[in-house]
C-alpha cells in the first residue's frame, strides 16, 4: 500500500490501555466529596494562585463559595520560575487550606511538587494537583498512583496528547483510576498571551479518553481580560469544569495577581457559565448550603 503523506494528523491512535475510550466507553466520573467530576455537571474550581496568609484565603474562599465554586484551589508549594520569588508558605498553607476548607465546606486541590510532599500534602487535600512542569515526573507519577486520593494532572506546557495520555497512565498504571486532565495553555511561537490555550485539546479528550477533562483560562491566557471568554468557550467546547484564580485584592497577590479574578468578574462569570452550560445541555454544579 502506497504510504500516506498526506499532512492531516491520522485519528487511528494506539492510545494506552487504561486512560483509553476504546476500553472504557463510558465517562469516568471522579467523586470528591460527594461533587461528581465528569458527569453532566460542569465543576468550578477557583481561588488564589498561592495560598499567602490566613486573611486572603479564607475571604477569598467565602467569595468562591458564594459566586458558585464547589472546590478551593490554592498553592502551599509552588512552582516559580525564579528561586527568589515566593515559594509558597508550605505545611503552613495546607493547615490554612484546612481551615477555610471547614469554614466553607469547600473542598480543597492543591500542588504537590515532589515524592518528598506526597504524604502531607494527601493528610490536607482533597485533590492532589500535579503541576505542568511534573508532568513528566515520571517518580511522583508514580507515586501518586499509589495514594487513595484524586490527582488533577495538568498538561505539560510543551507536551503533545500523547505525551499526556501516557503520563495519565502511568498515575492509573499504578492503581490510581480517579485522574482529571487539565489542559492549561502550550508554548506557541506566539508572545501576546503567557500560554496559548489548547481549546482542540478538550473534544479531542474527550474523544479518547474516559477521564473527565477540565481547563485553567488563567495560566492558559495570564491575562485577566482574557479569562472569562476563553472559560466560557471551554464550557462550550464540552469542559467538565474549570479551574481559576481569583484574588480578594488582585493588585496585592504574590502570585499571577494579572490573571486572577475580581470578585466581581467571578460573579458575573458564572452567571454567564450558567447560561453556555445550559446551551449545551449541561448545568453548573452547585454545593448544597
Ligand atoms: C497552578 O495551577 O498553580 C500552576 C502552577 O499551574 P501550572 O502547573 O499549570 O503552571
Ligand atoms: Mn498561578
Amino acid at each position: 500500500m502506497a504510504t500516506d503523506y498526506c499532512s492531516i494528523p491520522s485519528t487511528a491512535h494506539q492510545d494506552p490501555e487504561l486512560v483509553s475510550r476504546k476500553s472504557k466507553s463510558e465517562n469516568t466520573i471522579v467523586s470528591v466529596n460527594g461533587i461528581p467530576i465528569g458527569g453532566k455537571e460542569v465543576i468550578i474550581m477557583a481561588g488564589p494562585c498561592a495560598v499567602e496568609k490566613e486573611e486572603q484565603l479564607v475571604q477569598t474562599a467565602r467569595i468562591v463559595r458564594a459566586g458558585g465554586a464547589a472546590i478551593l484551589r490554592g498553592g502551599a508549594y509552588k512552582p516559580r520560575t525564579s528561586p527568589y520569588s515566593f515559594q509558597g508558605l508550605g505545611l503552613e498553607g495546607l493547615q490554612m487550606l484546612e481551615r477555610a476548607k471547614k469554614e466553607t465546606g469547600l473542598s480543597v486541590v492543591t500542588e504537590v511538587m515532589d515524592t518528598r510532599q506526597v504524604e502531607v500534602v494527601a493528610k490536607y487535600a482533597d485533590i492532589l494537583q500535579v503541576g505542568s512542569r511534573n508532568m513528566q515526573n515520571y517518580p511522583l507519577l508514580k507515586e501518586v498512583g499509589q495514594y487513595p486520593k484524586p490527582i488533577l494532572l495538568k498538561r505539560g506546557m510543551m507536551a503533545t496528547i500523547d505525551e499526556y495520555l501516557n503520563a495519565a497512565e502511568y498515575v492509573m498504571a499504578h492503581g490510581n483510576p480517579s485522574v482529571i486532565l487539565c489542559e492549561r495553555g502550550i508554548r506557541t511561537f506566539e508572545s501576546s498571551t503567557r500560554f496559548t490555550l489548547d481549546l482542540n485539546a478538550i473534544p479531542l479528550l474527550k474523544e479518547r479518553t474516559h477521564l473527565p477533562v477540565i481547563v485553567d483560562p488563567s495560566h492558559g491566557t495570564g491575562i485577566r481580560t482574557l479569562v472569562s471568554p476563553m472559560a466560557r468557550a471551554a464550557v462550550a467546547a464540552g469542559a467538565d469544569g474549570l479551574l481559576m484564580e481569583v484574588h480578594y485584592r488582585p493588585e496585592e497577590a504574590l502570585c499571577d495577581g494579572s490573571q486572577s479574578l475580581y470578585p466581581d468578574d467571578f460573579g458575573l462569570l458564572v452567571e454567564d457559565l450558567r447560561k453556555v452550560a445550559e446551551a449545551i445541555g449541561r448545568s453548573i454544579f452547585k454545593l448544597k448550603k
